[in-house]
Parts: C-alpha cells; sequence; structure tokens
C-alpha cells in the first residue's frame, strides 16, 4: 500500500492521532480531515491543525456545522453538561449520525483527492454504546459509499478491537507514544494531553494509560 493514498478521518484525539501514525506508516501519500461542527472546544481545532503540521501531512478542515443545528449534544452546547448514560442509554456527548456524516464527507474527499483508502479511529471496544463506532456500521457502510460513489474505497478501523490499554501499545509500537500523550486532546473539558481527570474521556484515558504502563513495566522488570 506504499504507493497508495489514504485520508485519515481526525480530530486531534489520542486515537485518531495514532490512526494517523498508523496511515504514516503504512501508505504512501497520506491527507487528514478534521470536521468543523461548532465543538465547544476550538482546541480540538488548533490541536489537529499543530499535529498535521508537525507531522507535515496536509490537513482539510471542514466546516460541517449543520450538524451542531441538527443535533445538539454537550460537545456542542454550552448548556448541556456531560453525562454517562443511565441504565444501558447513550451518554449525553452523543451525536446521533455523526461517524454516518463524517465517513460520508471524508468519502467525497477521498475521490476529489484520488485517495482510495479512509482511516478512522473508531473503535467497538470502548465504544460507549455510540452504534456508528461499531465494526458492522464500517462495513455496511464501505459497501454503501463504494457503490454510491462507483469506487473501490477500503475503510481501515486499526483500533476497531483494541482496548484503552492496546491503543496505547499501538502508539508506543509507531513510535509516537510521548507524542500522542503530549500532543492530543481527549478530554471533553478541552485540556490537552493528561485532561482534567475527571470528564468520562479522561477516565477512559487515564486507566488505558496506567494499565499500559503497568503491563509495560511488568515486561520489562
Ligand atoms: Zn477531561
Amino acid at each position: 500500500m506504499k504507493k497508495q493514498k489514504a485520508i485519515v478521518v481526525f480530530s486531534g484525539g489520542q486515537d485518531s492521532t495514532t490512526c494517523l501514525f498508523w496511515a504514516l506508516q503504512q501508505f504512501g501519500e497520506v491527507e487528514a480531515v478534521t470536521f468543523d461542527y461548532g465543538q465547544k472546544h476550538r482546541l480540538e481545532i488548533d490541536c489537529a491543525k499543530n499535529i498535521t503540521q508537525q507531522l507535515g501531512v496536509k490537513h482539510h478542515i471542514l466546516d460541517i456545522s449543520l450538524l451542531n443545528q441538527l443535533a445538539a449534544s454537550a460537545l456542542t452546547r454550552e448548556d448541556i453538561d456531560i453525562e454517562e448514560g443511565q441504565d444501558g442509554g447513550l451518554p449525553s456527548t452523543f451525536v446521533p449520525g455523526r461517524n454516518l456524516l463524517f465517513f460520508s464527507f471524508a468519502g467525497v474527499l477521498a475521490s476529489q483527492v484520488g485517495a482510495k483508502h479512509i482511516v478512522t479511529g473508531v473503535c467497538e471496544t470502548d465504544f460507549s454504546g455510540y452504534p456508528d463506532c461499531r465494526d458492522q456500521f464500517v462495513k455496511s457502510f464501505n459497501v454503501t459509499l463504494n457503490l454510491a460513489m462507483d469506487e473501490p474505497f477500503v475503510l481501515h478501523t486499526p483500533l476497531m478491537w483494541l482496548d484503552k490499554a492496546q491503543a496505547w501499545a499501538l502508539a508506543d509500537e509507531l513510535d509516537a507514544f510521548d507524542f500522542v500523550r503530549e500532543q492530543t486532546l481527549t478530554c471533553y473539558n478541552g485540556i490537552m494531553a493528561d485532561g482534567c481527570g475527571e470528564c468520562p474521556a479522561c477516565k477512559l484515558r487515564q486507566n488505558g494509560l496506567q494499565s499500559y504502563l503497568a503491563t509495560k513495566a511488568g515486561q520489562e522488570a
């Protein structure tokens, strides 16, 4: 795949940054796309810009503010608090159809720039109940996209079956551990690197990190 081109769906968070490093290793040419949907934390977009600049990756920022107009969530509205889902319900950070829209736009962009591959950091292991992070959705969408565009796109999900500790291990394998730890933004409260430590995204990230570091220390001992 060294001669082929890939588009990475890129938020500037831990997962998509790990995917960006993965793509740079796999493909001859890589571009990244970030969607601006009126995120509460504008720092997310700055983070994404900063990372692509450092890695010398062409960066597309697409305005899809209609997502905010369509669907309110804790990621886009100041007046909605971040809450974990109760009784199996979805958390307040859920944006319905977000990946459906992201992947559709990424598909159109891929066609425009001549990329056959689309890489995304979605993951079924820690998917918080978001239905459009599931493997079955991605596979089904891949078929739909190819029919819609009449092109043989391949969607890649390198993190699909990894838990957060394994995602850190992958970043480490790609020689990107420190970079991912220091330069990315996962926190729902908009704090870079290790984050606020309190929100669900930080807790997930921290638990994974601690578990990975503990395993690594065990192996080295
Ligand atoms: Zn946080």
